[in-house]
């Protein structure tokens, strides 16, 4: 009977980070992949937000597989022919390189070979199906009819994780599940250059709600890396089911937006991937562990509701190997010696971060999903009678924006007790707040 101290299963970037940190603690670490290669299952590109990378691999900038530097930011509202942005560049990030752009397959692979220089034995086309289970603890992974045993088991196998659902860790719950249909679309670095005003080597990303998916809750994002555009939507699985909405049709409608038309004129579609993410639900700590397996990454639901779980994927790996190394030091991988992950997390800002992902996330699972074509619609109509008030300079009573958002928009989540006093209030403080602001600008004027 084969056995090592730790299988992690999954070489994504909470697997690799997982058997790297292992490794270089001096743990017999095996890295199991299903892919032919490491980085196959992940065709598309994606923005890398650097501060974990950084502590887990200083210096990763000479040599990890980097597209372009992110200097721009945008957050977008598409209407139906029209768009509003709002686009910010803080160029203490920019030099410090706090987010790149780069391709997946590239970069799962490099990590994993970081994993492999420390010590990792990785094997590929491994395919695990199932949890060895004795004495109702987890003792290693099944690999079709082959057996590997372990002291602990790190379930890094992604939102469909095996090892999750085999430890009894893991339920489903699918309408926390979004699809993401993304989009590579090559054109020349100094198109891109031009068309989204960077310098050289720059690049841009910009998030965008609205046109094409408001009413199915969904967003889009587009971004550049160094000689492409990578184009991608989101919306709610469960109402695109309901619905009977093929997600791929609305990134067509999105492409011939006049905005983003004029961004990607000319681009020739390189490659095309369909993935779904978790994003909602699990904030419950007490559910990533078990005798003899923990689980980080997307199997742990270690993301947030911006679709970015690259980072806290990777640090929740190492602090996963955190854990373990305490496990091994006691000779004890019961359920209550690995609990300390839970510490070990806290240790980390992923338990605040992952936490308010989660509240806004489970917000919008249930109460948001349905009203947001309505949210939309009042927040931009807010905009527009705001831009008015400002330019039109011929009502002496200013525009009450904050009654309006909070009557059309915030009303919803407050508990129905205090609506009735708030709303009393809300309507109450607009003449009087109007009657003292004009009290102050008399006294001034006179
Ligand atoms: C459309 C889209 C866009 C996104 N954009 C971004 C972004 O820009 N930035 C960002 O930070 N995040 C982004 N994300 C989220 C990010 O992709 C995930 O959070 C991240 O991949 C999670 O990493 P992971 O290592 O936990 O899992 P994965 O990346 O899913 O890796 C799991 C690995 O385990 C392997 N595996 C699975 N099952 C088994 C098995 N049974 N046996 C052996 N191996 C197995 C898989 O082949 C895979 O290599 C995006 C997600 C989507 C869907």
């Amino acid at each position: 009977m084969e056995k090592v101290q730790c299988v992690v299963v999954g070489a994504g970037p909470a697997g690799s980070a997982c058997a790297l940190s292992l490794a270089r603690k001096g743990i017999e670490t095996v890295l199991l992949e299903r892919g032919q290669r490491v980085g196959e299952k992940n065709v598309a590109s994606f923005v890398l937000f650097t501060p974990v990378l950084d502590r887990l691999i200083p210096g990763f900038r000479n040599d990890a597989p980097l597209e372009r530097p992110v200097s721009d930011h945008c957050l977008a509202y598409l209407g139906e022919k029209d768009m509003m942005q709002l686009r910010w560049r803080i160029q203490e990030h920019t030099d410090r390189g706090l987010a790149y752009t780069a391709y997946r397959s590239k970069f799962d692979a490099w990590l994993a070979g970081k994993a492999e220089e420390a010590g990792a034995e990785l094997l590929t086309g491994v395919l695990v199906t199932d949890l060895i289970i004795e004495n109702s603890r987890v003792a290693g992974v099944r690999i079709g009819d082959e057996e590997l045993h372990a002291d602990v088991v790190v379930g890094a196998d992604g939102i469909h994780t095996v090892v999750g659902r085999a430890a009894g860790l893991v339920e489903d719950d699918p309408r926390t599940y979004l699809l993401g249909v993304k989009e590579i679309l090559d054109l020349p670095p100094e198109v891109l250059e031009e068309r989204f005003q960077l310098s050289p080597g720059e690049g841009i990303c910009y998030e965008m709600v609205g046109y094409a998916v408001e009413d199915i809750m969904g967003a889009t994002t587009l971004y550049t890396n160094r000689d492409s555009i990578s184009l991608a939507i989101f919306g709610w699985v469960d109402q695109l089911r309901e619905r009977g909405i093929d997600l791929h049709d609305r990134l067509e409608r999105v492409k011939e937006h006049p905005f983003i038309a004029s961004c990607i004129a000319g681009a020739e579609l390189r490659e095309y991937q369909a993935k779904i993410i978790s994003n909602g639900g699990r904030i419950d700590f007490s559910k990533l562990y078990s005798h003899g397996v923990l689980l980080c990454g997307e199997a742990g639901g270690f993301n947030d509701y911006a679709y970015i779980g690259v980072p806290p994927g990777m640090l929740s790996g190492m602090m996963a190997a955190e854990t373990i190394e305490g496990a091994i030091r006691k000779g004890d991988y019961s359920a209550d010696a690995l609990s300390t992950y839970i510490t070990d997390l806290e240790k980390t800002g992923l338990a605040r971060l992952l936490y308010n992902s989660r509240t806004a996330s489970n917000y919008i699972v249930d109460h948001a999903k349905a009203n947001m074509p309505g949210y939309l619609e009042h927040l931009v109509k807010i905009m527009g009678n705001i831009l008015e008030d400002e330019v039109s300079y011929m009502d002496p009573e200013p525009y009450p924006y904050v009654r309006d958002f909070y009557l059309g928009i915030a009303e919803n989540s407050v508990p129905q007790p205090l609506r009735r006093p708030i709303r009393a209030a809300m309507k109450a403080y607009s003449p009087l707040g109007s009657a003292m602001r004009k009290r102050k600008i008399r006294k001034a004027m006179r």
